[in-house]
């Protein structure tokens, strides 16, 4: 052994295989995460530390709703006989109340597909209703399906427009339609039968998840603040946890022994916005309902960029917790996993859109060069013509139709690649959604789901206990924002 041995510098081996995440257990980062630098971290319930078994959850809310409107709003029985769809509606389509139309949009707030109810619109008509213009989801008569328990809106909304013009519902019109469905699934919500059976179902409806409890002792454990803020009120939330919680670690045996601080009825996205004092709960130490974000941080000792929120609502939890308290956020999107496993079914066929589409947009630009190569030819052609001798004009002319017809060659062939391209991009599509497609994306646009999540989100994940194979000090790192012309070769 020499005394300088190049193998004692060298660079362990990098971690592969069994060391490797899968995807559907990772932490995505949008904006670099310094764990390291978080005092604070808060949980929303529904949806988020409780996952809820989907579509039975979507399903126990329309049946609700749909007897709430037969029984409290004169609609008719027929209401109660059309079985739920879980296959119809997607987290970030928008109703569009005056139309009777359910809507997907895409980064610019435009109109990328359509539904009448539930029949798909053919972009014609699509066109003709909503053209290229931006529309303002905010704007009264709309409604964005922003959270997963908004999933069955969107079907009962769309079965109801089909009643309706078959003549079987009776309503003044479609806005009438989308106010009922709206108070229907509010009440289903508010007046406790919902709620109720969850609970008294428990095991069924709120699968346990053995990593939750693991995941949130090793936070806690690494000197993280935890916090719990729900807009579910107390009783409800203290079923829910403590079937989650309660007896899953010797060292913490009832879920409150989790939480620094749990804040209940907490009234988001007001809480972010407004400052009504918290009231306690009697009988438990810590536990408040209502307050306001400015308190809820003196509480921690903790603000701003020092806290993380982990949440399922883009809008409630993210949009406004970042936006106004300049929290960092977290994002659970529980679809997720089914959205990733799809990827990877269809890796090939995207593979193969991208090589196509490459080669049509080469091809096209080649044919459009060609193309210009004749027309200068032409007008040469016309511009020297009686000079030209005899001999030449023919050469010219030959060359004139040899460019012609190749130009023509590819741009065929240019036609063909965009009909394959279709029927492939149609099929992948309708892998993710037979009428509405992937989440995120539609054709090569980002939707507005995608873009809110990547304006407002630091991170995004399928559900919390991955957070548990993230060290607390440590930081998750994002990719490194490119513009197009960085990306060389
Ligand atoms: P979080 O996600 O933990 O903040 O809690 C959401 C709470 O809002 C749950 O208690 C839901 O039952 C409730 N909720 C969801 N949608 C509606 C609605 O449309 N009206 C009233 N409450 C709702
Ligand atoms: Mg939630």
């Amino acid at each position: 052994m020499t005394a300088w041995d190049p193998d004692l510098l060298a660079a362990p081996p990098l971690l592969d295989g069994e060391d490797r995440l899968p995807p559907e257990h990772k932490l995505f980062a949008l904006r670099t995460l310094p764990l390291g630098e978080i005092r604070a971290i808060g949980f929303d319930m529904d949806h988020t530390l409780a996952r809820y078994r989907a579509p039975e959850i979507d399903e126990l809310a329309f049946k609700k709703a749909v007897r709430l409107l037969a029984r409290d709003r004169g609609y008719s029985p027929w209401l109660l006989e059309i079985g739920y769809d879980p296959a119809f509606a997607v987290r970030g389509l928008l109703l569009d109340g005056l139309r009777g139309n359910v809507l997907k949009l895409n980064r610019e707030r435009q109109v990328v597909r359509a539904c009448h109810g539930t029949r798909i619109l053919p972009r014609p008509e699509l066109d003709a209703v909503y053209g290229r213009r931006r529309l303002s989801t905010s704007a009264k008569g709309f409604r964005n399906l922003d959270t997963l328990f908004e999933i069955p809106e969107g079907y009962l909304y769309a079965r109801m427009v089909d009643g309706f013009d078959q003549g079987i519902l009776q309503a003044g019109n479609y806005l009438q339609i989308f106010h009922d469905v709206r108070w229907a699934i509010d009440t289903a919500h508010r007046n406790g039968e919902m709620k109720g059976e969850i609970l008294e179902h428990r095991d069924f409806f709120i699968p346990r998840d053995p990593q939750l409890a693991l995941a949130l002792d090793r936070l806690k454990r690494e000197g993280k603040k935890l916090f719990l803020l729900t807009n579910s009120e107390w009783s409800f939330t203290a079923g829910v946890l403590g079937h989650l919680l309660d007896g899953q670690d010797e060292a913490r045996p009832r879920w409150t022994d989790y939480f620094d601080l749990i804040v209940v009825s907490s009234r988001k996205p007001d809480f972010f916005l407004d400052t009504p004092p918290p009231a306690a709960i009697e009988g438990q130490p810590r536990c408040f309902t209502g307050g306001h974000a400015a308190w809820l941080e003196a509480q921690l000792g903790a603000e701003g960029e020092q806290i993380l929120y982990v949440g399922d609502h883009i809008y409630g939890d993210v949009l406004r917790s970042k936006k106004n308290a300049s929290w960092r956020t977290l994002l659970l999107v529980p679809e997720l996993e089914h959205e990733i496993q799809l990827l990877e079914v269809k890796n090939h066929d995207m593979r193969d859109m991208l090589r196509l589409e490459t080669i049509r947009r080469r091809t096209l630009r080649r044919a459009s060069v060609l193309m210009d190569q004749w027309k200068r030819n032409r007008v040469r052609r016309h511009v020297l013509g009686p000079r030209l001798s005899a001999e030449a004009t023919v050469a010219l002319d030959h060359e004139a139709a040899h460019l012609a017809s190749s130009a023509e060659a590819l741009q065929r062939r240019a036609e063909i690649h965009s009909l394959e391209l279709d029927s492939l991009t149609k099929s992948v599509e309708a892998a993710f959604n037979p009428t509405w497609g992937p989440m995120f994306r539609d054709r090569d646009e980002p939707t507005r789901f995608a873009d809110q999540l990547q304006q407002f989100a630091c991170a995004y994940t399928g559900r919390v206990a991955n957070l548990y194979m993230y060290d607390p000090h440590l930081t998750v790192y994002a990719p490194v924002p490119t513009l197009p012309h960085e990306r060389l070769g």
